[in-house]
């Protein structure tokens, strides 16, 4: 009952929000960028808005689905991506490949019947996410093998995020193509199958990064940077959609189905 009030809220204020111009499914493809799906960290601890609750997730899910969307994998949205298909779909990536998604979230992307993408550190799997530790942020399991296998075999993809979690621009461009050559292999290896996306650890890139992802065989890379995904983007430099702890329901719906967060776009590449 709740859900349908707040789909109800959402809908409303979307109306009244004629000036963020809903979208009309063509072309502009909103890629959502999540973390943790987990109990946030207490106030104050470092990167807690990148933990979503659970319950807050299951209810942005609901909605997308109420409202006819179609949640997708950056594998199964590419051709939606490239202008080739059209529909009222959105893509889901989850980056660092944390164990509390798997827990969490797959459940009800499976029960929706949505699919997704999760970014996994190769040197790390079954680890903890060590590159945050010096920053500050509190321990969390990664997945390990067999929750890796089990996410690809129920329908989502595994794309790469390194070996480590490197800042790439700071690597030579032997370094930055072995960073994102071995991480495809590794996990190819443990998939039994082609690994065909490849996110940049914070956002960081530069045309040499990009030139290594496309040299190492990936289809297409997701960056930081805002905006809706459009057909004449840069494959390997796709913009997303940032959800973080405290967007509320209306506020989702304002980055996910208008121009509100397209408005802000900022281009790179
Ligand atoms: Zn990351």
């Amino acid at each position: 009952m709740r859900l349908v009030n707040c789909c109800i809220n959402a809908v409303c204020i979307g109306y009244l929000l004629a000036i963020f111009q809903v979208l009309k499914g063509k072309c502009m493809v909103p890629i959502l960028m999540y973390h943790q799906i987990d109990q946030p960290p207490a106030r104050g601890a470092y990167l807690r808005g990148a933990t979503v609750h659970p319950r807050r997730f299951a209810n942005q899910m609901l909605l997308l689905k109420r409202l006819g969307y179609q949640g997708l994998s950056l594998r199964d949205a590419l051709p939606y991506i490239r202008g080739e298909q059209q529909g009222k779909v959105f893509v889901l990536t989850f980056d660092d490949g944390y164990k509390n998604v798997f827990d969490y979230a797959r459940p009800i992307l499976n029960t929706l019947g949505f699919t997704a993408t999760n970014f996994v550190v190769s040197g790390l799997i079954g680890g903890m996410n060590e590159w945050m530790f010096a920053k500050g942020s509190l321990p969390a399991q990664l997945m390990n093998q067999d929750e890796i296998l089990q996410w690809y075999e129920q329908g989502h993809e595994i794309g790469s995020h390194t070996v480590d979690h490197c800042y790439l621009s700071e690597l030579s461009a032997q370094e930055q193509l072995q960073q994102v050559s071995q991480s495809k292999a590794d996990l190819e290896d443990l998939l039994g199958d082609t690994v065909s996306s490849f996110c940049y650890p914070y956002g960081d890139l530069d045309e040499r990064a990009i030139f290594a992802v496309r040299q190492a065989g990936y289809r297409c890379a997701v960056a930081t940077h805002k905006g809706l995904a459009l057909d004449e983007d840069n494959l390997y430099a796709l913009p997303r959609i940032s959800i973080i702890r405290s967007n509320h329901i209306v506020r989702f719906y304002q980055k996910v189905a208008t121009t509100l967060e397209h408005r802000r776009r900022t281009v790179f590449w």
